[in-house]
């Protein structure tokens, strides 16, 4: 039979994202929402927005939340690109810079990381390298001085949360001049100091970050990029060259609102921060292997119990984390932290769970 459409579509392995479960009741904590809420100043911008003229076409630019965005890191409004969603910022990375098919200089990321971006090369038709981690699960930044197309990798890694300080990207930056740098900063805001301070002094710097994580706004969907103003304009070519709307008139108005109030940011993070670190301490007494983590989420290892069945047996109790089923990293689970109350849920079920065991 003919087949109507092309053979890269046969050949695509697409990305398999965290599970949303159909019914409420359970303990979310596997795909690292915030579980605090956006900002109530975000819920009256958005409201606002809704009364005011949902009629008309968006501003295609969102000049507005460009300009609130600059204000906030101190750059110019034309160094900041806006997508749906930083996957869709890095799609369109991917695509504006990373597009390569040199055998000899592939794109390099690190093995383990976020599994979005072997698909992205797969869509695009990108030449690779995935480097391993060091024995620590560390990003080991001499292993990218090699000739390359890009180098991309989330700063903190998902899944493990190990950040890299900025001292160390500004010293990798020294070294590679030829390719871009681009750094997904998704969990920047739990910990670690953003590489967004770099981009005036390196014109080959991509930072990208997302609303969903810190801002709490996984469901507006808007991520942004910040560089170098010609970088940015390659992403708006690209951009312009298939959605002309990305942000729509309500994720314009909620964005401006979140980067405006920052008590309310401030406040949340250092919220999960602290809560991360009691729920690390209640897990280590519980004889699981931490490792250190910069982000909202946690990457932990029982030193007797099995991942998967640890997982499937939270799952029993009404509470859901990440499992990958993926050789170095299938002893672990990936946790996002929660409320005092979700976390406590949490706890006591493993609690529960080592009790049957025993
Ligand atoms: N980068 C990393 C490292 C992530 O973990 C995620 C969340 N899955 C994203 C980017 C994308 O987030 P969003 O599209 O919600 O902005």
């Amino acid at each position: 039979m003919n087949k109507y459409w092309s053979p890269l579509v046969d050949e695509l392995s697409p990305y398999t994202p965290g599970e949303q479960p159909k019914v409420d009741k359970l303990v979310k904590l596997n795909t690292n929402e915030n579980p605090y809420g956006p900002s109530p100043k975000v819920l009256e911008a958005i409201k606002q927005a809704t009364t005011d003229s949902l009629r008309l076409y968006p501003n295609p630019d969102s000049d507005q939340l460009k300009q609130t965005i600059a204000n906030y890191y101190d750059i110019e409004p034309e160094q900041v690109f806006l997508g749906n969603g930083s996957d869709e910022v890095l799609a369109i990375a991917f695509q504006a810079l990373l597009k390569h098919d040199d055998e000899e200089r592939p794109v390099l990321f690190p093995d383990v990381t976020y599994s979005f971006y072997p698909v992205y090369c797969g869509l695009y038709e990108i030449v690779y390298d995935a480097i391993e981690l060091d024995e620590l699960f560390q990003i080991r930044l001499r292993d990218y001085l090699k000739p390359n197309s890009g180098i991309i990798f989330p700063n903190p890694n998902a899944p493990t949360g190990i950040l890299l300080p900025v001292d160390a990207i500004a010293q990798l930056l020294e070294e590679n001049t030829e390719s871009v740098v681009i750094v997904d900063e998704a969990y920047i805001d739990f910990g670690g100091e953003s590489a967004v301070s770099l981009i005036n002094q390196y014109p080959n710097l991509l930072v990208v970050q997302t609303l969903s994580k810190s801002r709490s706004l996984a469901g507006l969907r808007v991520g942004l990029a910040m560089g170098n103003a010609d970088l940015i304009e390659a992403l708006n070519r690209v951009k312009n060259s298939f959605n002309s709307y990305p942000l729509d008139r309500l994720a314009q108005a909620g964005a401006i609102a979140a980067f405006e109030d920052t008590d309310y940011f401030d406040e949340t993070c250092q919220a999960i921060i602290d809560d991360r670190e009691d729920l690390v301490s209640a897990l280590e007494q519980l004889q699981f292997k931490v490792l250190p983590s910069a982000a909202n989420f946690i990457f932990v290892r029982h030193l007797r119990l099995d991942a998967e069945m640890l997982a499937s047996q939270l799952r029993k109790r009404g509470i859901i984390v990440r499992y990958f089923n993926k050789a170095r990293i299938n002893q672990f689970l990936r946790i996002t932290v929660g409320t005092l109350e979700q976390n406590q849920l949490l706890v006591d079920a493993i609690v529960d769970i080592l009790q049957t065991k025993d």
